[in-house]
């Protein structure tokens, strides 16, 4: 029988390397796949569109909106950020495993409108470590980054509300983990 394919929430504060951990866990199976999501941010060096994101204008996001697009949105940092809802749906269909790696706020709105959907909290080790991650990235101002630590500091405190938590000291341990959760969610699902 084909695999029945499920929605993973993985929230993490900016800077947390939940992109890392994505990549990484992909190269160790081929059922998962990444939801793109729409924004309006300036796309960074080397980010591509409809590859990293799909980059959009305020207005154009603005119309996404309004014909209902989305299985979630919201403001971060003073820009759009949204998942497009057709293909998710796609692919969970499909039998994938379909990741969001989204903020907190968009994935208690999918937590809410999709029950089934497993959630993911990556903890950065420590608040000094996840700054430090930030200024190495070398892609925000200063002043984002202070912005995003100040979120950062808002999103770990709701980390509860997730049903998992993994935390991201050692990256090959938080992939491990992960796995562990996907092939459990998985057997409950294929039962
Ligand atoms: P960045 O600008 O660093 O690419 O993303 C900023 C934050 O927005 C990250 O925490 C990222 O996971 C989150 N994000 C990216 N796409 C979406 C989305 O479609 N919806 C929500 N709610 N957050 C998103």
């Amino acid at each position: 029988m084909a695999q029945k394919g499920m929605m993973v929430i993985l929230s993490a504060p900016s800077g947390c390397g939940k992109d890392t951990v994505f990549r990484e866990i992909q190269k160790v199976r081929s059922d998962v796949c990444e939801s793109i999501s729409a924004t309006t941010r300036t796309p960074r060096d080397g980010e591509q569109n409809g590859v990293n994101y799909y980059f959009h204008s305020k207005e154009e996001f603005e119309e996404m909106i309004e014909n209902d697009e989305f299985l979630e949105y919201v403001s971060y940092a003073g820009k759009y950020y949204g998942t497009p809802a057709a293909p998710a749906k796609r692919m969970i269909e499909s039998g994938k495993i379909c990741f969001l790696i989204i903020e907190r706020v968009g994935a208690q709105k999918v937590m809410k409108r999709c029950p089934d959907a497993v959630s993911i909290f990556l903890m950065p080790p420590d608040m000094e470590t996840l700054k430090k991650r930030l200024i190495k990235r070398n892609t925000e101002s200063d002043e984002a980054i202070k912005s995003r630590m100040k979120i950062a500091e808002d999103e770990v405190k709701c980390a509860s509300l997730f049903e998992y938590t993994v935390v991201n000291n050692e990256l090959s341990k938080a992939v491990e983990e992960i796995n562990e959760i996907l092939n459990n969610e998985l057997k409950k699902r294929n039962m």
